[in-house]
């Protein structure tokens, strides 16, 4: 996979040296509501982690795409809300943001519970590589963090973070203070909830995709987090309270 996709993308955007724009920065805010909510002393946080951002990763074009400045700075915001308040070093393990237009062909191989292999091509709007690049399709990321529980760029990033402590799993590398039994009970439950509200035909709250494994869980999880967290709070608190400690952060305001 890794070489169909070396043969699709060119280089056009590298690192930015300057910081970024402010005026673009502000403006860019009013498209994100869930950015927009942030208080004057977290939006001059999120700045300056985007100037991080934009200095130390670089952003590539695929399918003859070429990003705009807007584009790089909007998928730097939305990915600088994760680490507004916990710092770079959680995605020291990545350096390439690989921006499509829109939603892309990849590859797969899957092996199921038998130990059958399935593969095929599937449209996606993100990929988390391990070690490798974060994948995005733009129309996703515009579409992102509109306050209805989408965040393409959350989504991949908290697969980035869970994969810190070598598998993606759902169990990210936990900070001093937290503890990992209270995580794994915190989250097998709301995953086995997830998967009761779906075998009895219930409506679920979260994005039934969460139910695809415990690390899509997670990465689904944080979405809510950052876009409805609100909704989390009063569906999932448990959920919720292990989220904003793991992310330092409280996004009610
Ligand atoms: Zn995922």
């Amino acid at each position: 996979m890794l070489n169909r996709l070396l043969d699709y993308f060119r280089p056009n955007r590298g690192m930015q040296a300057e910081p970024p724009d402010r005026a673009l920065f502000d403006c860019l805010l009013r498209d994100f509501p869930a950015l927009d909510r942030l208080d004057g002393r977290q939006r001059d946080l999120l700045y300056q982690r985007c100037g991080e951002i934009l200095q130390t990763k670089s952003f590539q074009g695929a399918d003859d795409f070429e990003p705009e400045p807007g584009d790089c700075l909007a998928v730097a915001m939305l990915a600088a809300l994760p680490v507004l308040h916990t710092g770079l070093d959680w995605y020291r393990d990545f350096h390439t943001f690989i921006l499509y237009p829109a939603e892309f062909l990849t590859d797969y191989e899957e092996v199921d519970e038998d130990g059958l292999v399935h593969s095929g091509r599937d449209l996606r709007a993100g990929e988390a590589w391990a070690l490798g690049p974060v994948v995005l399709a733009m129309s996703d990321v515009r579409d992102s963090g509109q306050g209805e529980g989408f965040n393409v760029v959350v989504h991949e990033l908290a697969h980035q973070i869970d994969q810190r402590n070598g598998e993606t799993n759902g169990f990210p590398p936990l900070p001093k203070g937290m503890d990992p039994a209270e995580w794994t009970r915190i989250f097998s439950a709301g995953y086995q909830r997830l998967h009761d509200e779906l075998n009895q035909g219930r409506e679920p709250g979260l994005d039934p995709y969460a139910a695809e494994s415990p690390a899509e869980f997670f990465a689904v999880a944080c979405e809510f987090f950052f876009d409805v967290p609100e909704w989390l709070a009063e569906h999932h608190p448990e959920l919720h309270g292990q989220l904003a400690r793991f992310f330092r952060f409280e996004p009610i305001a």
